[in-house]
Protein backbone atom coordinates (compact mmCIF):
# COMPACT_ATOMS: atom_id res chain seq x y z
CA UNK A 1 0.00 0.00 0.00
CA UNK A 2 2.56 2.65 1.25
CA UNK A 3 4.40 2.42 -2.24
CA UNK A 4 1.50 2.29 -4.32
CA UNK A 5 0.54 5.80 -2.50
CA UNK A 6 3.87 7.16 -2.74
CA UNK A 7 3.78 6.34 -7.11
CA UNK A 8 1.73 9.16 -8.07
CA UNK A 9 3.55 11.54 -5.67
CA UNK A 10 6.53 11.01 -7.80
CA UNK A 11 4.90 11.56 -10.75
CA UNK A 12 3.64 14.99 -9.63
CA UNK A 13 7.04 15.87 -8.41
CA UNK A 14 8.24 15.23 -11.87
CA UNK A 15 5.88 17.38 -13.19
CA UNK A 16 7.57 20.08 -11.19
CA UNK A 17 10.94 20.57 -12.92
CA UNK A 18 10.81 23.91 -14.96
CA UNK A 19 9.79 22.82 -18.18
CA UNK A 20 12.14 23.18 -20.87
CA UNK A 21 12.33 25.75 -23.30
CA UNK A 22 11.06 24.61 -26.74
CA UNK A 23 11.95 27.30 -29.24
CA UNK A 24 13.95 30.32 -27.95
CA UNK A 25 10.57 32.49 -26.76
CA UNK A 26 9.89 35.83 -28.33
CA UNK A 27 7.85 38.65 -26.71
CA UNK A 28 6.90 39.91 -29.35
CA UNK A 29 5.54 37.03 -30.47
CA UNK A 30 4.13 36.27 -27.12
CA UNK A 31 2.37 39.59 -27.49
CA UNK A 32 0.60 38.37 -30.24
CA UNK A 33 -0.64 35.17 -29.08
CA UNK A 34 -1.40 36.03 -25.27
CA UNK A 35 -3.23 39.65 -26.51
CA UNK A 36 -0.46 41.64 -24.72
CA UNK A 37 0.26 44.48 -26.65
CA UNK A 38 -0.18 45.83 -30.39
CA UNK A 39 1.30 48.56 -32.58
CA UNK A 40 0.44 51.30 -35.01
CA UNK A 41 1.87 52.86 -38.02
CA UNK A 42 0.01 55.90 -36.74
CA UNK A 43 2.57 56.06 -33.80
CA UNK A 44 5.64 53.79 -34.33
CA UNK A 45 7.85 52.90 -31.18
CA UNK A 46 4.78 54.11 -28.89
CA UNK A 47 3.57 50.66 -27.51
CA UNK A 48 -0.79 50.08 -27.75
CA UNK A 49 -1.16 48.09 -24.56
CA UNK A 50 -4.55 45.73 -24.58
CA UNK A 51 -6.29 44.58 -21.43
CA UNK A 52 -3.86 42.06 -20.85
CA UNK A 53 -0.76 43.87 -21.69
CA UNK A 54 -2.10 46.68 -18.94
CA UNK A 55 -2.56 44.34 -16.15
CA UNK A 56 0.83 43.07 -16.17
CA UNK A 57 2.02 46.64 -16.64
CA UNK A 58 -0.55 47.53 -13.39
CA UNK A 59 0.77 44.62 -11.42
CA UNK A 60 4.34 45.74 -12.10
CA UNK A 61 3.82 49.22 -11.18
CA UNK A 62 1.61 48.42 -8.05
CA UNK A 63 3.61 46.19 -6.70
CA UNK A 64 6.75 48.96 -6.99
CA UNK A 65 3.99 51.36 -4.85
CA UNK A 66 3.76 48.61 -2.05
CA UNK A 67 7.33 48.33 -1.69
CA UNK A 68 8.10 52.54 -1.91
CA UNK A 69 5.84 52.60 1.33
CA UNK A 70 8.52 50.64 2.92
CA UNK A 71 11.51 52.00 1.55
CA UNK A 72 10.62 55.73 1.80
CA UNK A 73 9.64 57.10 -1.54
CA UNK A 74 7.09 59.40 -1.92
CA UNK A 75 5.45 59.01 -5.77
CA UNK A 76 4.84 62.36 -7.91
CA UNK A 77 2.63 63.19 -10.69
CA UNK A 78 4.57 65.02 -13.28
CA UNK A 79 4.39 67.15 -16.47
CA UNK A 80 5.07 65.61 -19.65
CA UNK A 81 6.34 68.52 -21.78
CA UNK A 82 8.77 71.34 -20.19
CA UNK A 83 9.50 75.08 -21.71
CA UNK A 84 13.08 74.65 -23.61
CA UNK A 85 14.38 77.16 -21.14
CA UNK A 86 13.85 74.37 -18.62
CA UNK A 87 16.04 71.71 -20.37
CA UNK A 88 18.56 74.57 -21.09
CA UNK A 89 19.01 74.97 -17.47
CA UNK A 90 19.43 70.48 -17.28
CA UNK A 91 21.72 70.41 -19.95
CA UNK A 92 19.81 68.51 -22.30
CA UNK A 93 19.05 70.99 -24.79
CA UNK A 94 22.81 70.82 -25.32
CA UNK A 95 23.24 67.68 -24.83
CA UNK A 96 20.54 65.26 -25.55
CA UNK A 97 18.35 67.75 -27.92
CA UNK A 98 18.61 65.55 -30.76
CA UNK A 99 16.91 62.23 -29.02
CA UNK A 100 14.01 64.70 -27.59
CA UNK A 101 11.10 65.84 -29.16
CA UNK A 102 9.84 69.45 -29.69
CA UNK A 103 6.32 70.63 -28.64
CA UNK A 104 4.44 73.69 -30.14
CA UNK A 105 1.81 75.12 -29.66
CA UNK A 106 -0.51 78.44 -29.25
CA UNK A 107 1.59 80.52 -27.69
CA UNK A 108 4.46 78.43 -28.09
CA UNK A 109 5.34 78.42 -31.61
CA UNK A 110 9.32 79.14 -30.91
CA UNK A 111 9.18 82.10 -33.56
CA UNK A 112 9.73 84.98 -31.17
CA UNK A 113 13.48 84.97 -30.35
CA UNK A 114 14.44 86.49 -27.31
CA UNK A 115 11.30 86.56 -25.33
CA UNK A 116 10.67 85.82 -21.70
CA UNK A 117 10.27 82.32 -20.05
CA UNK A 118 6.58 81.77 -20.39
CA UNK A 119 5.87 83.65 -23.65
CA UNK A 120 6.81 82.09 -26.88
CA UNK A 121 8.85 79.13 -26.25
CA UNK A 122 9.27 76.19 -27.91
CA UNK A 123 8.27 72.95 -25.59
CA UNK A 124 10.17 69.68 -24.87
CA UNK A 125 8.80 66.46 -24.76
CA UNK A 126 10.33 64.99 -21.09
CA UNK A 127 12.92 61.96 -21.81
CA UNK A 128 13.76 62.06 -18.10
CA UNK A 129 11.95 63.19 -14.84
CA UNK A 130 15.44 64.71 -13.27
CA UNK A 131 14.72 68.08 -14.00
CA UNK A 132 10.83 67.82 -12.78
CA UNK A 133 11.99 66.73 -9.43
CA UNK A 134 14.10 69.14 -9.20
CA UNK A 135 11.73 71.81 -9.19
CA UNK A 136 9.94 69.40 -6.54
CA UNK A 137 12.74 69.70 -4.31
CA UNK A 138 13.25 73.83 -5.05
CA UNK A 139 9.98 74.10 -4.58
CA UNK A 140 10.47 75.15 -0.64
CA UNK A 141 13.11 75.07 2.07
CA UNK A 142 15.06 72.11 3.07
CA UNK A 143 16.47 71.25 5.82
CA UNK A 144 19.19 68.82 6.87
CA UNK A 145 16.46 67.22 9.37
CA UNK A 146 14.38 66.57 5.99
CA UNK A 147 16.87 64.58 3.97
CA UNK A 148 17.02 62.20 1.99
CA UNK A 149 14.02 62.79 0.13
CA UNK A 150 12.83 60.65 -2.20
CA UNK A 151 10.38 60.86 -5.48
CA UNK A 152 9.26 58.40 -7.80
CA UNK A 153 7.22 58.52 -10.77
CA UNK A 154 5.91 56.07 -13.21
CA UNK A 155 5.37 58.99 -15.70
CA UNK A 156 5.54 58.05 -19.68
CA UNK A 157 8.88 59.56 -21.20
CA UNK A 158 9.71 59.81 -25.13
CA UNK A 159 12.97 59.76 -26.39
CA UNK A 160 13.42 60.31 -30.67
CA UNK A 161 14.85 56.86 -31.37
CA UNK A 162 15.54 56.10 -35.41
CA UNK A 163 12.88 54.30 -37.03
CA UNK A 164 14.94 51.34 -37.98
CA UNK A 165 15.87 50.50 -34.68
CA UNK A 166 12.48 50.13 -33.63
CA UNK A 167 11.11 47.04 -32.14
CA UNK A 168 9.10 45.42 -29.55
CA UNK A 169 8.93 46.55 -26.12
CA UNK A 170 12.98 46.90 -25.89
CA UNK A 171 13.38 50.00 -28.40
CA UNK A 172 10.90 51.81 -28.07
CA UNK A 173 10.10 55.93 -28.72
CA UNK A 174 7.96 56.03 -25.49
CA UNK A 175 8.39 54.49 -22.29
CA UNK A 176 7.75 54.15 -18.82
CA UNK A 177 10.42 53.68 -15.72
CA UNK A 178 10.15 53.25 -12.57
CA UNK A 179 12.24 56.55 -11.97
CA UNK A 180 13.45 57.49 -8.83
CA UNK A 181 15.31 60.61 -7.34
CA UNK A 182 16.92 60.71 -4.18
CA UNK A 183 18.14 64.08 -2.41
CA UNK A 184 20.43 62.95 0.36
CA UNK A 185 23.05 64.70 2.78
CA UNK A 186 26.64 63.21 1.41
CA UNK A 187 26.80 61.28 4.21
CA UNK A 188 23.69 59.57 3.55
CA UNK A 189 25.32 57.93 0.07
CA UNK A 190 26.45 54.67 1.67
CA UNK A 191 23.22 53.90 3.13
CA UNK A 192 20.80 55.33 0.11
CA UNK A 193 22.75 53.03 -1.93
CA UNK A 194 22.65 49.93 0.24
CA UNK A 195 18.93 50.80 0.96
CA UNK A 196 18.64 50.30 -3.18
CA UNK A 197 21.01 47.18 -3.57
CA UNK A 198 18.56 45.94 -1.54
CA UNK A 199 15.31 46.90 -3.25
CA UNK A 200 16.66 45.78 -6.62
CA UNK A 201 17.50 42.25 -5.03
CA UNK A 202 13.86 41.90 -3.15
CA UNK A 203 12.54 42.90 -6.49
CA UNK A 204 14.33 40.30 -9.26
CA UNK A 205 13.81 37.91 -6.32
CA UNK A 206 10.26 38.30 -6.54
CA UNK A 207 10.33 38.12 -10.45
CA UNK A 208 12.24 35.19 -10.60
CA UNK A 209 14.49 37.12 -13.35
CA UNK A 210 18.15 36.69 -12.96
CA UNK A 211 21.25 36.01 -12.14
CA UNK A 212 22.64 39.31 -12.11
CA UNK A 213 25.55 41.23 -11.60
CA UNK A 214 26.48 44.84 -10.68
CA UNK A 215 29.14 46.89 -12.14
CA UNK A 216 30.44 49.88 -10.69
CA UNK A 217 31.67 52.57 -13.34
CA UNK A 218 34.19 55.05 -12.03
CA UNK A 219 35.30 58.98 -12.65
CA UNK A 220 36.09 59.35 -16.52
CA UNK A 221 39.82 60.04 -17.11
CA UNK A 222 39.59 63.82 -18.84
CA UNK A 223 36.15 65.02 -18.63
CA UNK A 224 34.48 65.17 -15.33
CA UNK A 225 32.97 67.86 -13.25
CA UNK A 226 33.66 68.39 -9.29
CA UNK A 227 36.37 67.65 -7.37
CA UNK A 228 38.53 64.61 -7.47
CA UNK A 229 37.73 64.57 -3.67
CA UNK A 230 34.22 63.93 -4.27
CA UNK A 231 34.62 61.30 -6.71
CA UNK A 232 36.68 59.72 -4.27
CA UNK A 233 34.30 59.77 -1.84
CA UNK A 234 31.57 58.77 -3.35
CA UNK A 235 33.23 56.10 -5.40
CA UNK A 236 34.61 54.77 -1.90
CA UNK A 237 30.71 54.92 -0.65
CA UNK A 238 29.92 52.74 -3.65
CA UNK A 239 32.18 50.14 -2.82
CA UNK A 240 31.13 49.83 0.49
CA UNK A 241 27.89 49.89 -0.23
CA UNK A 242 28.64 46.84 -3.15
CA UNK A 243 30.95 44.94 -0.73
CA UNK A 244 28.06 44.66 2.00
CA UNK A 245 25.23 43.52 -0.49
CA UNK A 246 26.94 40.81 -0.56
CA UNK A 247 26.53 40.56 -4.51
CA UNK A 248 29.32 40.06 -6.69
CA UNK A 249 30.56 42.94 -8.59
CA UNK A 250 32.78 44.53 -11.49
CA UNK A 251 34.52 47.91 -12.03
CA UNK A 252 34.80 49.59 -15.01
CA UNK A 253 37.13 51.91 -14.79
CA UNK A 254 36.64 55.45 -15.82
CA UNK A 255 33.37 54.90 -17.30
CA UNK A 256 31.25 56.82 -15.43
CA UNK A 257 29.31 59.60 -16.51
CA UNK A 258 30.84 62.93 -16.56
CA UNK A 259 28.56 64.07 -13.75
CA UNK A 260 28.96 61.45 -11.59
CA UNK A 261 29.58 57.41 -10.85
CA UNK A 262 27.19 54.99 -11.07
CA UNK A 263 26.06 51.35 -10.53
CA UNK A 264 24.56 48.93 -13.42
CA UNK A 265 22.88 45.94 -12.44
CA UNK A 266 22.86 44.11 -15.40
CA UNK A 267 20.56 40.71 -16.27
CA UNK A 268 21.11 37.75 -17.83
CA UNK A 269 18.34 36.07 -19.58
CA UNK A 270 17.46 32.23 -20.20
CA UNK A 271 19.92 32.42 -23.17
CA UNK A 272 22.58 34.05 -21.37
CA UNK A 273 22.01 37.59 -23.16
CA UNK A 274 22.91 40.14 -21.03
CA UNK A 275 20.47 43.31 -19.86
CA UNK A 276 20.85 46.46 -18.38
CA UNK A 277 18.01 47.38 -16.55
CA UNK A 278 18.23 48.81 -13.43
CA UNK A 279 20.63 51.93 -12.95
CA UNK A 280 22.24 53.68 -10.04
CA UNK A 281 23.66 57.24 -10.95
CA UNK A 282 25.33 59.39 -8.88
CA UNK A 283 25.16 63.60 -9.90
CA UNK A 284 27.14 66.19 -8.62
CA UNK A 285 25.69 68.33 -11.37
CA UNK A 286 22.21 68.36 -11.98
CA UNK A 287 21.82 69.73 -8.22
CA UNK A 288 24.22 72.36 -9.03
CA UNK A 289 22.29 73.29 -11.90
CA UNK A 290 19.21 73.74 -10.34
CA UNK A 291 20.92 75.49 -7.33
CA UNK A 292 19.34 73.25 -5.14
CA UNK A 293 20.00 73.59 -1.17
CA UNK A 294 19.27 72.69 1.89
CA UNK A 295 19.94 74.24 5.82
CA UNK A 296 22.42 72.52 7.67
CA UNK A 297 24.62 73.07 10.58
CA UNK A 298 28.83 73.41 10.49
CA UNK A 299 27.81 73.77 6.42
CA UNK A 300 31.92 73.58 5.53
CA UNK A 301 31.64 69.61 7.00
CA UNK A 302 28.49 68.49 5.80
CA UNK A 303 29.50 69.28 2.64
CA UNK A 304 32.40 66.80 3.20
CA UNK A 305 29.83 64.22 4.38
CA UNK A 306 31.76 64.77 8.08
CA UNK A 307 30.30 65.56 10.98
CA UNK A 308 31.85 67.19 14.25
CA UNK A 309 30.37 67.70 17.87
CA UNK A 310 32.14 71.13 17.56
CA UNK A 311 29.61 73.59 19.41
CA UNK A 312 31.57 76.75 17.46
CA UNK A 313 31.00 74.59 14.09
CA UNK A 314 27.34 73.73 14.69
CA UNK A 315 26.26 77.33 15.87
CA UNK A 316 26.64 78.21 11.99
CA UNK A 317 23.74 77.33 9.68
CA UNK A 318 24.41 77.75 5.80
CA UNK A 319 23.00 76.13 2.39
CA UNK A 320 24.73 73.09 1.13
CA UNK A 321 23.98 71.38 -2.32
CA UNK A 322 22.09 67.72 -2.01
CA UNK A 323 23.70 64.85 -3.57
CA UNK A 324 20.99 63.59 -6.41
CA UNK A 325 21.00 59.89 -6.51
CA UNK A 326 18.87 58.34 -9.82
CA UNK A 327 17.90 55.26 -9.85
CA UNK A 328 15.61 52.66 -11.15
CA UNK A 329 14.75 49.15 -9.89
CA UNK A 330 13.54 47.90 -13.17
CA UNK A 331 14.40 50.39 -15.55
CA UNK A 332 11.80 50.51 -18.15
CA UNK A 333 8.50 49.01 -17.74
CA UNK A 334 8.39 47.87 -20.98
CA UNK A 335 11.49 46.45 -21.07
CA UNK A 336 11.23 44.26 -17.80
CA UNK A 337 7.88 43.00 -19.46
CA UNK A 338 9.74 41.91 -22.73
CA UNK A 339 12.22 40.05 -20.36
CA UNK A 340 9.30 38.56 -18.50
CA UNK A 341 7.33 37.80 -21.35
CA UNK A 342 9.95 35.48 -22.67
CA UNK A 343 10.94 33.87 -19.31
CA UNK A 344 7.55 32.79 -18.26
CA UNK A 345 6.47 32.10 -21.73
CA UNK A 346 3.11 32.43 -21.40
CA UNK A 347 3.33 30.47 -18.09
CA UNK A 348 3.00 33.54 -15.10
CA UNK A 349 3.02 33.04 -12.27
CA UNK A 350 -0.99 33.50 -10.62
CA UNK A 351 0.03 37.18 -9.29
CA UNK A 352 1.16 38.57 -12.85
CA UNK A 353 -1.04 36.38 -14.85
CA UNK A 354 -3.32 38.45 -16.72
CA UNK A 355 -5.62 35.65 -17.42
CA UNK A 356 -6.26 34.46 -13.46
CA UNK A 357 -9.55 33.10 -13.71
CA UNK A 358 -11.58 31.78 -15.63
CA UNK A 359 -15.10 30.36 -14.95
CA UNK A 360 -17.11 28.36 -17.48
CA UNK A 361 -20.70 27.80 -17.41
CA UNK A 362 -21.51 24.01 -18.43
CA UNK A 363 -24.67 25.10 -20.22
CA UNK A 364 -26.78 28.21 -20.55
CA UNK A 365 -29.68 27.50 -18.27
CA UNK A 366 -30.54 31.00 -16.47
CA UNK A 367 -30.02 28.93 -13.23
CA UNK A 368 -26.18 28.42 -13.83
CA UNK A 369 -25.96 31.94 -15.51
CA UNK A 370 -27.25 33.75 -12.10
CA UNK A 371 -25.10 31.35 -10.86
CA UNK A 372 -21.61 32.25 -12.48
CA UNK A 373 -22.64 35.80 -12.23
CA UNK A 374 -22.95 35.61 -8.44
CA UNK A 375 -19.63 33.66 -8.13
CA UNK A 376 -18.07 36.94 -9.89
CA UNK A 377 -19.22 38.91 -7.50
CA UNK A 378 -18.32 36.79 -4.81
CA UNK A 379 -14.83 36.36 -6.07
CA UNK A 380 -14.16 40.16 -6.81
CA UNK A 381 -15.43 40.72 -3.10
CA UNK A 382 -18.31 42.46 -3.63
CA UNK A 383 -20.29 42.70 -0.33
CA UNK A 384 -23.79 41.27 -0.08
CA UNK A 385 -26.33 44.24 1.25
CA UNK A 386 -25.61 44.09 5.00
CA UNK A 387 -28.58 42.79 6.77
CA UNK A 388 -27.26 42.52 10.04
CA UNK A 389 -24.40 44.78 11.43
CA UNK A 390 -26.15 47.77 9.47
CA UNK A 391 -24.37 51.43 10.05
CA UNK A 392 -20.63 50.20 9.56
CA UNK A 393 -18.81 51.44 6.96
CA UNK A 394 -20.64 52.93 3.64
CA UNK A 395 -23.44 50.38 4.52
CA UNK A 396 -25.60 50.27 1.81
CA UNK A 397 -23.39 52.23 -0.99
CA UNK A 398 -20.45 49.47 0.25
CA UNK A 399 -22.63 46.65 -0.92
CA UNK A 400 -21.83 47.46 -4.78
CA UNK A 401 -17.60 48.47 -4.03
CA UNK A 402 -15.23 45.68 -4.68
CA UNK A 403 -12.99 45.38 -1.55
CA UNK A 404 -10.99 42.49 -3.51
CA UNK A 405 -7.45 42.21 -4.28
CA UNK A 406 -8.66 42.93 -8.40
CA UNK A 407 -8.76 39.59 -9.78
CA UNK A 408 -8.33 39.08 -13.41
CA UNK A 409 -11.69 36.63 -13.81
CA UNK A 410 -12.95 36.19 -17.31
CA UNK A 411 -16.22 34.25 -18.33
CA UNK A 412 -17.14 31.98 -20.75
CA UNK A 413 -20.88 31.25 -21.28
CA UNK A 414 -21.22 30.06 -24.83
CA UNK A 415 -23.34 27.56 -25.63
CA UNK A 416 -20.17 25.01 -26.72
CA UNK A 417 -19.33 21.62 -25.71
CA UNK A 418 -17.75 21.83 -22.48
CA UNK A 419 -14.54 20.00 -23.07
CA UNK A 420 -14.13 22.77 -25.98
CA UNK A 421 -14.46 25.20 -23.14
CA UNK A 422 -12.00 23.57 -21.49
CA UNK A 423 -9.06 23.10 -23.59
CA UNK A 424 -9.30 26.66 -25.79
CA UNK A 425 -9.06 28.14 -21.67
CA UNK A 426 -6.37 25.46 -21.43
CA UNK A 427 -4.59 26.70 -24.11
CA UNK A 428 -5.25 30.38 -23.11
CA UNK A 429 -3.49 29.79 -19.88
CA UNK A 430 -5.87 30.49 -17.23
CA UNK A 431 -4.39 29.76 -13.87
CA UNK A 432 -7.42 28.79 -12.29
CA UNK A 433 -10.74 27.08 -14.15
CA UNK A 434 -14.11 27.41 -12.34
CA UNK A 435 -16.73 24.88 -14.11
CA UNK A 436 -20.10 25.62 -12.69
CA UNK A 437 -22.81 23.28 -14.00
CA UNK A 438 -26.60 22.62 -12.45
CA UNK A 439 -24.46 20.24 -8.92
CA UNK A 440 -22.95 23.59 -8.71
CA UNK A 441 -26.31 25.73 -8.17
CA UNK A 442 -27.53 23.08 -6.15
CA UNK A 443 -24.16 23.17 -3.41
CA UNK A 444 -23.41 26.23 -3.89
CA UNK A 445 -20.09 24.67 -4.34
CA UNK A 446 -17.63 25.32 -7.24
CA UNK A 447 -15.24 22.51 -8.48
CA UNK A 448 -11.62 24.40 -9.38
CA UNK A 449 -9.23 23.49 -11.21
CA UNK A 450 -5.71 25.27 -9.93
CA UNK A 451 -3.15 22.76 -11.79
CA UNK A 452 -2.68 25.29 -14.66
CA UNK A 453 -0.91 27.14 -11.83
CA UNK A 454 2.86 26.82 -12.86
CA UNK A 455 4.54 25.80 -9.23
CA UNK A 456 7.76 25.40 -10.07
CA UNK A 457 9.09 28.55 -8.08
CA UNK A 458 7.01 27.42 -4.90
CA UNK A 459 5.12 24.04 -3.44
CA UNK A 460 1.74 25.55 -4.09
CA UNK A 461 -0.21 22.51 -4.46
CA UNK A 462 0.93 21.26 -2.02
CA UNK A 463 1.69 23.43 1.26
CA UNK A 464 0.97 27.26 -0.19
CA UNK A 465 -2.87 26.66 -1.34
CA UNK A 466 -3.42 24.54 1.97
CA UNK A 467 -1.68 26.91 4.12
CA UNK A 468 -4.19 29.30 2.89
CA UNK A 469 -7.13 27.43 3.13
CA UNK A 470 -6.23 26.83 6.49
CA UNK A 471 -5.94 30.08 7.20
CA UNK A 472 -8.83 31.13 6.05
CA UNK A 473 -10.08 28.87 8.77
CA UNK A 474 -8.79 29.74 11.66
CA UNK A 475 -9.75 33.68 11.03
CA UNK A 476 -13.10 32.29 10.32
CA UNK A 477 -13.04 30.42 13.85
CA UNK A 478 -11.94 33.27 15.67
CA UNK A 479 -14.10 36.23 13.91
CA UNK A 480 -17.02 33.34 14.64
CA UNK A 481 -15.94 33.63 18.18
CA UNK A 482 -15.25 36.91 18.31
CA UNK A 483 -18.46 39.26 19.23
CA UNK A 484 -19.19 40.44 15.45
CA UNK A 485 -22.17 37.53 15.36
CA UNK A 486 -23.51 39.19 12.50
CA UNK A 487 -20.65 39.11 10.36
CA UNK A 488 -19.77 35.36 10.04
CA UNK A 489 -22.35 33.75 7.37
CA UNK A 490 -22.44 36.59 5.29
CA UNK A 491 -18.23 35.99 4.09
CA UNK A 492 -16.52 33.29 5.98
CA UNK A 493 -15.85 30.01 4.75
CA UNK A 494 -17.98 27.52 5.73
CA UNK A 495 -16.69 25.38 7.99
CA UNK A 496 -16.89 21.86 6.41
CA UNK A 497 -14.60 23.42 3.45
CA UNK A 498 -12.34 22.61 6.05
CA UNK A 499 -11.05 18.55 5.98
CA UNK A 500 -8.54 19.44 8.33
CA UNK A 501 -8.58 19.46 12.27
CA UNK A 502 -6.97 22.81 13.40
CA UNK A 503 -5.53 20.24 16.27
CA UNK A 504 -4.05 17.83 14.08
CA UNK A 505 -0.32 18.28 14.73
CA UNK A 506 0.99 18.31 12.41
CA UNK A 507 -1.92 18.89 9.70
CA UNK A 508 -2.48 16.06 6.94
CA UNK A 509 -1.31 16.55 3.87
CA UNK A 510 -3.78 16.44 1.17
CA UNK A 511 -2.41 15.32 -1.81
CA UNK A 512 -3.34 16.99 -5.52
CA UNK A 513 -6.20 15.09 -6.39
CA UNK A 514 -8.21 15.41 -3.41
CA UNK A 515 -7.86 19.13 -3.18
CA UNK A 516 -8.67 19.39 -6.40
CA UNK A 517 -11.75 17.14 -6.39
CA UNK A 518 -12.61 19.23 -3.18
CA UNK A 519 -15.75 21.36 -4.14
CA UNK A 520 -15.16 25.00 -2.02
CA UNK A 521 -17.44 27.97 -1.72
CA UNK A 522 -16.53 30.95 -3.76
CA UNK A 523 -15.59 32.90 -0.19
CA UNK A 524 -12.90 30.09 0.26
CA UNK A 525 -11.80 30.65 -3.33
CA UNK A 526 -11.66 34.13 -2.99
CA UNK A 527 -9.20 34.03 0.11
CA UNK A 528 -6.83 31.76 -1.65
CA UNK A 529 -6.55 33.69 -4.85
CA UNK A 530 -6.46 36.40 -2.50
CA UNK A 531 -3.33 35.03 -0.93
CA UNK A 532 -1.93 33.68 -4.24
CA UNK A 533 -2.18 37.13 -5.33
CA UNK A 534 0.11 38.60 -2.03
CA UNK A 535 2.65 36.21 -2.23
CA UNK A 536 3.07 36.69 -5.20
CA UNK A 537 3.51 33.38 -6.55
ZN1 LIG B 1 17.13 60.96 -13.31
Amino acid sequence: MPKAAREPKKKNKKSKEPPKPEAAPDHRQLGIEQELFTTSIYSPGSTIFLPNGARIFNKLTDFLRTQYDHFGFQEVITPTIYKKSLWEKSGHWENYAEDMYSVTGRGASGEKEGRQVGEDEEYGLKPMNCPGHCLIFASKQRSYRDLPIRFADFSPLHRNEISGALSGLTRVRRFHQDDGHIFCRPSQIREEISKTLEFVRLTYGVLGLGPYRLALSTRPKDHYIGTVEDWDNAETALKDSLDTSQQPWTLNEGDGAFYGPKIDIILKDSDGKEHQTATIQLDFQLPKRFELEYQAPAPEIEKKGLTTEDPELLSVQGPVTPVLIHRAVLGSVERIMALLIEHHNGRWPFWLNPRQVKILAVNDSPEVLAFVQKTVEELQGYEPLATTGAGRGLGALGAGLVRGGRLAIDVDVTPRNLNKKLLEAKLQRYGVLVVVGKQNVQSGRLTVDFSAIPDYRYDIRESKMLNNILKAYQEYKQTRDSQFSGWGENWAPDEDDLPIQLDDTPPRRLDWEEVKAFPISARTLRRVLNGLQTSFV
